[in-house]
């Protein structure tokens, strides 16, 4: 089986969020299952300088984008077993930020997804199944389809469209995105690619791939709701015997508290008590709060978008603080309005409060190992990582019940002994403030009951090996 992973971030090269982890992860597991899987993403100018190093020139072409003709190089560099391609196009991709603004990425990632389907030829790899992640590889199918109808190298080709996150979907006007993809007006009808008017990118995969992924079962489900459908429900309804979710993995090599190296004190099974109270320490110190083990300790490691539950934390921030037995550690970058407000809370309870408004892997590892408990609130979650990395790491989660955060943590159960986190039903601050107090006094109170359950936390398997089967075996449907 050949798979070739379009993307438009990819870890360990650029990275904003869970795709890139995602794609990051997924095909090296795959290749370990038999499979031969690629990935193709923009040559950003933003990737390291050690890997542009490495990467090596293979061919250029012209692609044509409306009334201009585009210079498109292709570079490529291995690690491992995986074959990673990269577009090169300084007009594009020479600008520091990953994503911009809608009306200048709808160009560049029409650009980005011509050239996947255009360099096939040049790199000569014949995928069985293109697999396309998040809107910004929305048009793959359907240009695959619409510009290359009698080619049987392109005709066998099968598509998969990965939702990561419905919310993005690259919409813009009907005019540009036909000018800038080629297509004629017979595609901009309510059942392909219009959308209220204007035209999506997203729409134009889910309707042309063969196959619908997302990346949690509760999440493929509740994308057909209208709550949670962001005007799509009805098309992924209409298609629910071509969706199916996966839950992601994480990385278990980055992701490993006995051999990470951002950490002080590495630690498993057998030592956590002892050792996560020195991070935790180290931790205290590092970022100005009072250095005190007996403090029930809180991370969070986030975007700071309205999809993370900011605004619940936001409302209930005395309450949390008001006994002086809770500390917080908020690494984030985001929105300015809730960068202000943790600003003004760290004013607020300094010592108690730490807030870091920056993108910072190795704290947030520091954050992962150090902390007791982690909070993610979130408003919709299709999968999330940061919980099952604070697993990992014997940090036991705080989560709301909805998407992926509903299929990975279980709620503890104090009669039964069982359980890997807690969780809240309602997106209600009130509701969430009593299951914090209740994780507190479980700390506080119940030492051993709480310790058990770090170790069924550490213990939990959120390895890919799973999940890449899965896939493989939509791969096969298809
Ligand atoms: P999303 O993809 O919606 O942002 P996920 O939980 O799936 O959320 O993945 C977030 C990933 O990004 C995690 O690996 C998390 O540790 C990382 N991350 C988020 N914000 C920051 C930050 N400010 N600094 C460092 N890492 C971050």
């Amino acid at each position: 089986m050949k798979v070739l992973f379009a993307t438009s971030e990819c870890v360990p090269f650029v990275k904003t969020g869970g795709l890139a982890d995602v794609v990051g992860a997924l095909p090296a597991e795959l290749c370990r299952e038999g499979c031969e899987a690629r990935v193709i993403l923009p040559k950003y100018s933003a990737i390291a300088q050690k890997y542009k190093d490495q990467m090596r020139y293979i061919d250029n072409i012209y692609i044509k984008m409306g009334w201009r003709s585009q210079y498109c190089g292709v570079f490529d560099l291995k690690i491992g077993d995986v074959t990673y391609y990269f577009v090169d196009n300084e007009f594009y991709f020479g600008n520091d930020p990953i994503y911009g603004d809608i009306s200048v990425d709808v160009e560049r990632f029409a650009f980005f997804d011509k050239a996947v389907l255009a360099l096939l030829q040049i790199i000569d790899f014949w995928p069985d199944v293109i697999h396309c992640n998040d809107w910004q590889t929305g048009m793959i199918p359907v240009l695959l389809r619409a510009h290359y109808p009698y080619d049987d190298r392109y005709n066998k080709i099968k598509t998969v469209m990965t939702i990561h996150n419905l919310k993005f979907q690259g919409v813009y006007d009907k005019k540009t995105i036909a000018d800038v993809c080629e297509l004629e007006d017979s595609y901009f009808t309510p059942d392909k690619l219009e959308f209220y008017k204007d035209a999506s990118f997203l729409k134009g995969g889910l309707v042309y791939a063969d196959y619908i992924t997302t990346v949690s079962k509760t999440y493929s489900r509740e994308i057909m709701s209208d709550y949670f459908g962001e005007n799509l429900n009805g098309l992924l309804s209409a298609k629910a015997d071509r969706v199916t979710g996966i839950i992601n993995g994480i990385n278990y090599e980055e992701w490993n508290p006995g051999t990470d190296g951002f950490i002080e004190n590495n630690y498993n099974l057998r030592n956590f008590v002892s050792q996560k109270k020195l991070n935790k320490l180290a931790l205290q110190k590092q970022f100005g709060l009072e250095e005190n083990e007996g403090k029930f300790l809180i991370g969070m490691v986030t975007r700071l978008t309205g999809q993370k539950g900011l605004d619940l934390v936001e409302c209930v921030m005395d309450n949390i603080f008001e006994n002086g037995d809770v500390q917080m550690i908020i690494l984030g970058t985001g929105e300015a309005q809730y960068e202000n407000m943790l600003r003004h809370f760290e004013w607020k309870y300094k010592g108690s409060l730490a807030s870091l408004i920056m993108f910072d892997n190795a704290a947030s590892h520091k954050i992962y190992a150090g902390c007791d408990a982690f909070l993610m609130p979130s408003l919709f979650e299709p999968c999330g990582l940061s919980q099952m990395i604070s697993m990992r790491y014997g940090t036991l989660p705080i989560v709301r019940e909805t998407g992926g955060l509903r299929d990975s943590v279980e709620p503890y159960n104090e009669y039964e002994n069982t359980g890997t986190g807690f969780s809240f039903a309602n997106y209600n601050a009130h509701e969430m403030l009593g299951i914090i107090n209740y994780a507190k006094k479980t700390w506080y109170d119940n030492k051993k009951s709480w310790q058990a359950m770090v170790k069924r936390a550490m213990k939990s398997d959120f390895s890919w090996a799973n999940s890449a089967k899965e896939y493989i075996d939509v791969y096969n449907r298809i």
